[in-house]
């Protein structure tokens, strides 16, 4: 058995390599991405993987079928570059690691939070100009705040515990209220999280009641001091309503780990070069707003599970089992 694992990047090879000796199967490693004019060199391989940004294009599942490979692991959660009917008719089996590890991203909404509420982008920009002073930047305490959650599933619930477990409480709307959650969190309706929250953390995942969750409508909603933190789906939030609920103050903040358009621009080195993005120039400017480059996912053990969950995968898929993480 042979396996093509594409979008490799460096801090992936140590897992990877150990997985090869654990399981005596070879590994082939790549940088690149699944696209048509890459399918010729999958000649060869009896399973793949890949983690990208940019959508698989629609000519690929034809081209994959015809060079008899079964499956496409994804080793991410989210599967939306994937158009599962086209997988499908091309008789493609998907999966995806849903769950590498929750904490890793739930701990980024609690850098992020903390971030925020104790001010540390701003207090940063005032130390680099020589400007001392704390006139105007007050914190508040993450124990005397309430923390909304929307979508508390995996990673949603995840996050919950841990503001739980640091005092704050935690009120959650999603479509289906958990009974484990039911001792720390108090589930309510979306517009009563929106009203009721000092922080607002998504963690739905992307789906077609998903897309544009918060608008102008939503922003509306929420306290002028609450600030927003996105860790799921830049098309979660709708991208200029944000800017205008900020630049109108209608909102303290917002932390975003995740952007439209962000295939453009997160994960590439854009230094002294023009940004591909007006809303991303305007996210930038404002110092009420922090930005990562979609690295909710990126820790040690996160990087651990998606390499050795995605391959055991691809073994089970070719040995004609079923894996528990196959989408339909
Ligand atoms: P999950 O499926 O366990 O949880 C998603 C929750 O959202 C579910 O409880 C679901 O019922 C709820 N939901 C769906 N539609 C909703 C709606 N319209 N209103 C309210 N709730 C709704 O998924 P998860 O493992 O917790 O991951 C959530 C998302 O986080 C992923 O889909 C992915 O997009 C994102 N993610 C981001 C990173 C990162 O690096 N930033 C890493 C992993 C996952």
């Amino acid at each position: 058995m042979k396996i093509l694992m594409m979008s490799v990047r460096d801090d992936e090879k140590e897992a990877i390599t150990e997985w090869e000796k654990r399981n005596n199967i070879e590994v082939k490693t790549v940088d690149w991405e699944l696209r048509l004019d890459k399918v010729e060199k999958l000649v060869g391989y009896d399973g793949i993987v890949i983690q990208q940004r940019s959508k698989v294009e629609k000519a690929v599942y034809p081209a994959l079928k015809a060079i008899g490979i079964k499956q496409i692991t994804l080793r991410t959660a989210g599967y939306d570059v994937v158009d599962i009917d086209l997988a499908r008719e091309n008789n493609l089996v998907i999966t995806n690691v849903p769950a590498y590890s929750p904490r890793s991203v739930a701990e980024l909404a609690l850098a992020h939070t903390m971030r925020l509420i104790r001010k540390l982008e701003i207090f940063d920009e005032r130390m680099a100009r020589q400007d001392f002073r704390w006139a105007g930047l007050q914190a508040t305490e993450i124990h005397s705040l309430t923390v909304g959650i929307i979508g508390a599933g995996r990673i949603g619930g995840t996050t919950a515990k841990i503001f739980d477990a640091l005092g704050a409480k935690v009120i959650a709307y999603d479509l289906v209220e958990r009974d484990e959650l039911k001792s720390i969190v108090d589930y309510m309706s979306k517009e009563e999280v929106l009203r009721n929250a000092d922080v607002i953390c998504l963690h739905v995942d992307l789906n077609q009641t998903t897309v544009d969750l918060m608008g102008a409508k939503e922003f509306e909603l929420m306290k002028p001091t609450a600030y927003l933190i996105n860790e799921c789906r830049g098309p979660v939030v709708e991208t200029d309503a944000l800017i205008a609920a900020l630049e109108e103050k209608k909102i303290a903040g917002a932390a975003l780990d995740t952007l439209t358009g962000e295939e453009n621009f997160f994960n590439f080195d854009l230094q002294n070069k023009d940004l591909p993005s007006t809303q991303l120039k305007k996210l930038r400017a404002m110092d009420n707003v922090i930005l990562t480059p979609h690295v909710g996912f990126f820790t040690n053990i996160a990087v651990q599970n998606m390499v050795d969950i995605s391959l055991n995968d691809v073994v089970l898929i070719l040995n004609g089992k079923t894996s528990e993480h196959q989408v339909s």
